[in-house]
């Protein structure tokens, strides 16, 4: 049984991370998504809304289970039996940044790989700051993630008033 680990912050989910569960579902027995508990940015949704939000988006496929988990990527991944560590990768910088975490991870564990797999063309642009900022401005986010993230992201900017001005805002890689 071929199990792979897909980590990530999730803050939220969008089309892009769903393009890139969705193929790497269809190639291996497991993914499991793993939701970051406490990434080092500023996040809108907490642990339990974000693994909820992954939940209900993927819930189609059943090859896919949901976690959540903090601590060093590379530990969890060896814990609950991964043969290996699926990311995606948008940009160039993406790449450097993916290429320097893949290399130290394998110096910590040469038994977990890291496959990287290229973002779909219409996805490229596409990241959850780039979504929270549009949504924060009251843009139309309905072609960047699902209906029911679209909600949560309306009822959460409501539910913080004029504090999500507090949002870090402008970065491609996060
Ligand atoms: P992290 O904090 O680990 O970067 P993210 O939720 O931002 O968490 O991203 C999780 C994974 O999804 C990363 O590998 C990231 O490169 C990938 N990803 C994010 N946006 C896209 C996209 N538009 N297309 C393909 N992969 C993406």
């Amino acid at each position: 049984m071929k199990r792979v680990l897909f980590p990530g912050s999730f803050d939220p989910i969008h089309y892009g991370h769903i393009d890139i569960a969705t193929r790497a579902s269809a190639i291996f027995d497991e993914l499991v998504i793993a939701v970051y508990d406490q990434p080092m940015k500023s996040l809108l949704f907490s642990p339990e809304e974000r693994i909820d939000l992954v939940e209900r988006s993927l819930s189609h496929i059943k090859r896919i289970r949901v976690v959540g988990y903090n601590g060093l990527t590379i530990t969890f991944a060896k814990e609950i039996g991964a043969c290996a560590i699926v990311r995606g990768l948008r940009v160039f910088s993406d790449f450097e940044y993916e290429f320097r975490m893949a290399l130290a991870n394998r110096r910590l564990d040469p038994g977990v790989d890291v496959i990287s797999f290229i973002t779909s063309e219409e996805h490229t642009f596409l990241s959850s700051s780039t979504v929270k900022e549009i949504a924060a401005l009251g843009g139309d986010v309905s072609s960047m993630v699902p209906k029911l993230v679209q909600d949560a992201m309306s009822r959460k900017f409501q539910d913080l008033g004029n504090e999500h001005n507090v949002l870090p805002i402008n970065s491609l890689r996060d």
